[in-house]
């Protein structure tokens, strides 16, 4: 069976995936309509915005943008003519874990991946190829086959794809432009080879073709989970190491590049730190887990879940490090929270454990005054309120203040927690800064980003995440 040529695209969903990869598909294949749809008013008046003003942060996505938008990129909220017009539909809605129900903190909520199929199924006049970009759980294009075949007009043909997307945030367009692989999966049936083929060709115009690896469905969508499980699992690992290094006098630096040595293991992310965040890691392990527990492997889910019980656990270790190291107690004391997102070079502050600092902290009757480049303060005060659910906002907000910069975010305060990684934190002007800080003057690093020697030389008393070293 022959492939579609694919003249155009839609993408339903306008957020962190499918606006910076269906961007940079339209950037890359000119002769291609894409058009990113999403029910979200706001977004997409962001995406559309004269000046540029787009909804997510990330490196070159605003040069990507100005040069495809209005050429053969387009912003919409008529989700029915995107889904119309397009041969191949990208699904890259919002898959969140259930805060409740049956199942809850587990399984995948694949409502919104359900009424965007449903979607499809009720408006589409003529044969679709339906692209799964939203990252779901193992045989979830089964569930999306049987409601579109259910709904369809007649003469109208689906095809379904898994294509995960392993973009990270911070540096996504680098990602999407030079991507270590592009997976997808398809049916083994000629006409899923076929509409697996129609994609690759997409792919082609700027992937190398070696890149490219086509698969079975069901090995694509797992292989999304259990990438992002392994990275994790990574994390985990090194920061429960971590710990055993701050209690021995070892330094987690060192004993990283000593083992990364080892071509078995190779060096990448063995960075320990405060915790990972992010909408993706934990939540695509729990989804892990439920499949485990569903498939009744209840080892496995219990392997997989102790990768976020450690995460957890070093968040809240932090935590009362700062606590027992301010001499047991942060009651009535001020600590300036430096970095709210999860990570540098991203204004998301989905699952960040700053969020987590910060409830502890607050939880400690201590004053927290929070500095963070890209994040906007109505973000940060949504994630307080949610974070601490059973206190109302205007109490919140006598216990946190917001500054504009490192500088007065550590004016007048005792301790400065480091939380995220940003690029000007590893520039501050510690002598500055020490000099405006009420003494002693406590500097706790959870990104080891600081020149631990560096400040304490100035006066500061440094804590390092992963370093024993005594104060
Ligand atoms: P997001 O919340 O930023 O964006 C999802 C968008 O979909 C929202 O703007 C929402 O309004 C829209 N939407 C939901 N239902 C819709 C519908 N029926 N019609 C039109 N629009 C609809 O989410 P995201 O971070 O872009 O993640 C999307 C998927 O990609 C998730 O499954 C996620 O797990 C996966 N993923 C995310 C990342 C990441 O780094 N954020 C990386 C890889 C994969």
């Amino acid at each position: 069976m022959a492939s579609v040529k694919v003249t155009k695209v839609c993408c339903i969903g306008a957020g962190y995936v499918g606006g910076p990869t269906c961007a940079v598909i339209a950037l890359k294949c000119p002769h291609i309509q894409v058009t990113i749809v999403d029910l979200n008013q706001a977004r997409v008046d962001a995406w559309n915005s004269p000046d540029f003003d787009l909804p997510i942060y990330e490196p070159g996505l605003v040069d990507v943008v100005k040069q495809a938008r209005g050429r053969n990129l387009f912003f919409s909220t008529d989700v029915d003519k995107g889904i119309q017009e397009a041969d191949l539909i990208f699904v890259s809605v919002n898959t969140p874990t259930k805060k409740s129900g049956v199942g809850a903190g587990f399984a995948a909520d694949l409502n919104y991946v359900e009424l965007a199929t449903r979607r499809i199924a009720a408006v589409a006049h003529s044969s679709k190829i339906v692209v799964e970009k939203s990252t779901v759980p193992c045989r979830t294009a089964e569930s999306m086959r049987t409601i579109l075949e259910a709904n369809s007009r007649p003469g109208c043909r689906f095809d379904i794809l898994s294509n995960p997307e392993f973009l990270a945030e911070g540096t996504a367009i680098a990602d999407l432009f030079s991507p270590d692989r592009v997976l997808i999966g398809s049916l083994q049936s000629p006409e899923g080879k076929a509409a697996c083929e129609s994609l690759a060709e997409v792919y082609a115009n700027w992937v190398p073709k070696e890149r490219i690896l086509t698969v079975g469905l069901w090995s694509s969508e797992l292989s999304k989970l259990a990438a992002n499980a392994m990275l994790a699992q990574r994390i985990s690992s090194i920061n429960a190491l971590s710990a055993i290094c701050e209690a021995t006098g070892a330094n987690i630096d060192e004993v990283a590049h000593a083992i990364g040595f080892d071509s078995r293991i190779g060096p990448k992310f063995l960075r320990a730190s405060v915790g990972f965040g992010g909408s993706c890691f934990q939540k695509d392990i729990l989804n892990l887990v439920y499949l485990s527990e569903s498939l009744h492997l209840p080892q496995v889910a219990a392997y997989w879940r102790q990768v976020v019980e450690m995460n957890e656990y070093q968040k809240h270790r932090f935590s009362k490090t700062v606590v027992d190291t301010l001499f047991n107690t942060i009651t009535g004391k001020h600590i300036a929270v430096l970095g709210f997102a999860f990570k540098a070079d991203t204004g998301d502050t989905r699952e960040s454990p700053a969020i987590t600092l910060v409830r502890d902290f607050l939880s400690e009757r201590a004053y927290v005054t929070i500095y963070d480049p890209k994040v906007d303060d109505v973000q940060i005060w949504l994630d307080l309120a949610e974070a601490c659910p059973n206190v109302p906002l205007e109490n919140i907000k006598k216990q946190v203040t917001i500054a504009r910069s490192s500088l007065e975010a550590c004016k007048n305060k005792e301790a400065v927690v480091i939380a995220t990684e940003w690029k000007e934190f590893r520039e501050i002007d510690w002598q500055t800064v020490y000099e405006h800080m009420n003494k002693p003057a406590f500097v706790f690093d959870g990104r080891m980003i600081v020149d631990a020697d560096v400040l304490k030389k100035i006066g500061f008393k440094v804590k390092v995440i992963g370093r024993g070293d005594r104060l």
